[in-house]
């Protein structure tokens, strides 16, 4: 076998969006045998927490957080210098991050919630909107999330211009030269979603997202690489369109992917591989 898969998605709009994606992506997991994490902001957790308590004990679901209101763990700045708008702004666009006090309390507030709510103990967090290079310039939010027992994380997810696509070089690493070993950083690799992949317009593998996704699976294959792919609930406001949508490329890429023989993990399983080499799943 060659190459990994971790998938993770974003559940962040408290709305029928949530609905519509979960029941969706659910169906389709089960299907495909293909275990998924949810990163959970707090807020959609309270509205849809009836629902997803009764999801909670599907073997193939991971629980995890994506702050309690989506603050961002670090500004950030794109400059996509194509000449075309970016998040409705032209040429660049400035989104600041929170504060120290208020990011503790929003990622505290979370892990007490998921424990609450769903009885879990939640290990993993997806910083929103992703940064360039994780958090590998800030050890004040790596403690912060060490405090609160996170160990796996997504933070590393855009490039230099703080754009996408992220690298595939950039695999996942533990964070010890800032002196937290334990936290694993498993980035996002390529785009954040398909609406990321329409902004920066990305034709070099074909005409469709599709094109681009079988394209580096291809690659992940023949290199070994580590992927986690990521998508979001949003603009699926029912399992229908969800199926049509979002379902539908996800669904032809871990379909492609098993076919390609390459492997599909949760960030548990690849954690404990990555701390234990010796340690083969
Ligand atoms: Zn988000």
């Amino acid at each position: 076998m060659s190459g990994t898969i971790i998938c993770g998605y974003d559940v962040e709009t408290a709305s029928d969006n949530t609905i519509g994606f979960l029941e969706g992506a659910e169906e389709l997991h089960d299907r495909l045998g293909v275990p998924w994490t949810i990163y959970l902001t707090g807020k959609t957790l309270e509205k849809h927490s009836e629902m997803i308590s009764q999801m909670v004990d599907n073997p193939l679901l991971n629980i995890a957080q994506h702050t309690y209101s989506h603050v961002l763990l670090k500004s950030i700045y794109m400059r996509p210098g194509d000449d075309k708008p970016v998040h409705n702004s032209y040429p660049n666009f400035f989104n600041k991050g929170g504060s120290l006090p208020e990011i503790r309390e929003e990622i505290e507030k979370t892990q007490a919630l998921i424990h609450d709510l769903l009885g879990v103990e939640c290990r993993g967090l997806t910083g929103p909107w992703g940064y360039y290079r994780g958090l590998v310039d800030r050890p004040d939010l790596l403690e912060i999330l060490s405090d609160n027992g996170i160990l796996c994380i997504r933070t590393n997810a855009r490039d230099s211009r703080d754009c996408q696509p992220t690298p595939f070089t950039e695999q996942p690493f533990f964070y010890a030269d800032q002196g937290f070993p334990e936290i694993l950083e498993l980035g996002v690799q390529g785009y954040q979603d398909d609406f990321y992949w329409d902004r920066f317009d990305d034709r070099s593998h074909g005409n469709n997202y599709q094109d681009y996704l079988f394209s580096m699976l291809q690659e992940v294959s023949e290199k070994n690489w580590i992927w986690n792919i990521c998508s979001h609930d949003h603009d699926t406001s029912s399992k229908e369109v969800f199926m049509e949508t979002k379902g539908k490329w996800i669904r032809e890429l871990l379909e492609r992917a098993r076919d390609l023989n390459i492997r599909f993990l949760t960030p548990d399983d690849l954690y404990e591989e990555m701390k234990n080499p010796a340690h083969n799943i």
